[in-house]
């Protein structure tokens, strides 16, 4: 019996909430809650999931809201780890009240600035006063003239500047890197560069065609397998850990190359899970509190002003259906690696309409 074979099969013969080997069991409680804070964002990036707004809007959950919000997941018997996500988090006025806030209730936080003027060393040094554990900065380019074709100009300085203060004041980085058809030849040198900045992960996001991202061109799934393979390589040879994001076949890759599955650096956010993905064990929070698996599966669930989180994510048709992978259709449907993997749902729901259906970006045969 496989790792998660264990994790999903006894979820009622011990402690709730827990498998017997101490991991979280999804089907209860999610590993890592995503909360939009807000749309606002000075930037415009290309790609941008958010599709960003200058200012913030008045639906946005409220700072009473917010601390019920915190409340509640710190609530959980099993508390998640928080992302705090944007537009620009640090758009909010209150957003190191929030931090605090959380950090003070116990939950773990993350949190993911734009890379603007306002990431100054000032503001990432308040962060970690306040107790974040990780900031996540994206870097599409191992050069200004890459990076900022994507991102706007100065957001390579940006990142640059933000990711030597946090050494300096020994706050974690991760990296967070988009694969696309205009990112792909660059990642080498990426590789290189996440290193140089002393970041402890290299996330890298397999490009689902929403938001602004419909503009974006995404790589075939060859090349995604290449890039895949590139990638174990890297994690073997590299001091960081490497994860993907909407593309859970890496731990097919990885599987197939080592002949095992110990656990590598998987799912969405931070930490090192296992079989992590939208609905299972992940849950994206958005600004006006609609719940969603994910934040590019667009898919609404419930809202936070109105229901429990936790129930929705229990109990929702939907999440249901994301964590059962019986549920599946075509080659995910059928595949020996669905446990571990199951596709990207999101992508599957931007390429047919249906969050069920096998995922584009995968060549693996089943049936071969
Ligand atoms: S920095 Fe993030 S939120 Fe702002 S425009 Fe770019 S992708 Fe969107
Ligand atoms: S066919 Fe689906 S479940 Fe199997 S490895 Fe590919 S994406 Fe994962």
């Amino acid at each position: 019996m496989r790792d998660d074979d264990m994790e999903k099969g006894h979820p009622h013969g011990s402690k709730k909430g827990k498998s017997p080997h101490g991991k979280i069991d999804h089907d209860e409680f999610p590993f890592i809650v995503f909360w939009e804070v807000t749309r606002a964002c000075p930037l415009a990036c290309d790609h941008c999931r958010a599709e960003a707004m200058i200012e913030p809007s008045p639906e946005e959950l409220s700072y009473q809201e917010g601390i019920e919000f915190l409340d509640e997941l710190a609530d959980f018997e099993k508390v998640p780890i928080l992302v705090l996500t944007g537009g620009d988090p640090l758009m909010r006025d209150d957003i190191f009240d929030l931090v605090g806030y959380a950090v003070d209730k116990g939950i773990r936080t993350a949190f993911t600035p734009a890379p603007t003027r306002s990431l100054d060393e000032e503001n990432i040094k308040k962060l970690k006063e306040k107790g974040v554990s990780r900031m996540a900065l994206s870097l599409d380019g191992s050069s200004p003239e890459i990076h900022d074709a994507v991102r706007g100009e100065g957001s390579y300085n940006a990142v640059l500047r933000a990711a030597s203060v946090s050494e300096n004041i020994g706050l974690p980085i991760q990296i967070n890197t988009m694969v696309t058809e205009e990112t792909v030849d660059d990642l080498p040198e990426i590789a290189e560069k996440v290193e140089d900045l002393g970041a402890v992960m290299w996330a890298l996001f397999f490009l689902v065609e929403v938001g602004r991202g419909e503009h974006l061109e995404s790589v075939s799934a060859e090349r995604a397998e290449e890039v895949m393979n590139f990638l174990y390589e890297e994690d073997l040879k590299r001091p960081y850990m490497v994860k993907t994001t909407e593309a859970c076949h890496y731990r097919r890759v990885v599987m197939q190359r080592s002949g095992c599955m110990n656990e590598v650096g998987i799912g969405d956010g931070i930490g090192r899970s296992f079989g992590v993905s939208d609905g299972n064990g992940i849950v994206f929070v958005s600004r006006k509190g609609e719940i969603f698996p994910s934040g590019f599966l667009p898919l609404e669930a419930g809202n936070i002003r109105e229901d429990g989180l936790l129930q929705v994510y229990r109990e929702n048709e939907l999440f249901q259906e994301l964590r059962d992978k019986s549920k599946l259709k075509g080659d995910c449907g059928v595949c020996g690696f669905n446990e571990i993997c199951g596709g990207s749902r999101a992508r599957a729901y931007a390429a047919t309409g249906d969050h069920l259906q096998e995922d584009p970006l995968c060549v693996h045969d089943p049936e071969s």
